[in-house]
């Protein structure tokens, strides 16, 4: 399928974290038809380069229309350093949406989503879904995040506000390098791995969503994998660089 290119102007924009900054465009034309866990390009001249950079949809297709990312800033990375300084009314070449880490259009099994850093972005878009999933179909979900401390912590607000609604959603995080003093009942220290033999993921039952850092990816996937886990089982979303 192709994917013409349309245009995107930033709408507004506000750091979330000391170096994540949340995005939202508009596109022009018609609003873009997407689903959950999909992504966009974003295309720029780098240097007399044309260089294409991509970013999961961090909100479920909604009234406003707008498409909003979360980026991760990267010293010197061309992206980081043109969407950092982004301002409001500047315009980007725009292609997709893109991929198919999303929800199953079958009834929903019990699923563990599990994510780092700006990895959790396709999740939040997923909420709205979760939730007539969790209502209809008596799903269970676990959200798993992993980052290097709470300060990093992207949108927990909303998960943990998620998680006390729903009975059948668990939201855990975890912190590889600062544990904070007086932890909160979802906080875990250590990277994602760690927490793993925590939430049990079940060979016979359950769906793995693995988004975010490539090493996180492979090496949870191998574990699920030596779990007994078929590769149908596991979706992946590996956030390399420059593709
Ligand atoms: C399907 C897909 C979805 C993606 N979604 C997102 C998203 O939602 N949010 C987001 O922030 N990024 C996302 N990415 C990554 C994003 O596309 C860019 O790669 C990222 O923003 C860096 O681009 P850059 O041009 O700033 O740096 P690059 O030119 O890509 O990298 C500059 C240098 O930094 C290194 N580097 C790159 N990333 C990291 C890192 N995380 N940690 C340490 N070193 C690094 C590279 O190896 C390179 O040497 C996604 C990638 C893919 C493939």
């Amino acid at each position: 399928m192709t994917h013409p290119s349309f245009m995107t102007t930033l709408k507004w924009a506000e750091m979330i974290s000391q170096d994540v900054r949340h995005l939202a465009f508009a596109k022009t034309g018609e609003p873009l038809l997407y689903k959950p866990g999909q992504f966009i390009s974003l295309h720029f001249d780098h240097q007399g380069q044309k260089l294409k950079r991509s970013y999961s949809i961090a909100t479920a297709p909604n009234q406003d229309g707008l498409i909003e990312i979360a980026v991760s800033y990267i010293p010197g990375g061309p992206a980081s350093e043109l969407l950092f300084g982004l301002k409001p009314g500047d315009r980007l070449e725009t292609t997709g949406p893109y991929g198919r880490f999303v929800l199953p259009d079958h009834s929903l099994k019990n699923t563990v989503l599990i994510a780092t850093g700006t990895g959790i972005t396709p999740y939040l878009a997923m909420l709205p879904e979760l939730e007539k999933r969790i209502a209809c179909q008596n799903a269970k979900v676990t959200v798993l995040f992993g980052c290097k401390s709470r300060e990093h912590l992207l949108y927990g607000q909303r998960f943990i506000e998620f998680s006390k609604r729903f009975l059948n959603f668990t939201f855990l995080s975890c912190y590889s390098r600062q544990f904070p003093l007086n932890p909160e009942a979802f906080e875990r220290r250590g990277h994602v791995q760690e927490v793993l033999d925590e939430i049990r993921c079940d060979p016979t039952s359950d769906m793995v969503y693995l988004c975010g850092n490539p090493n996180m990816v492979d090496d949870v996937f191998s574990r699920l994998k030596a779990q007994k886990f078929a590769i149908h089982q596991i979706r992946r979303e590996k956030y390399i660089s420059g593709t």
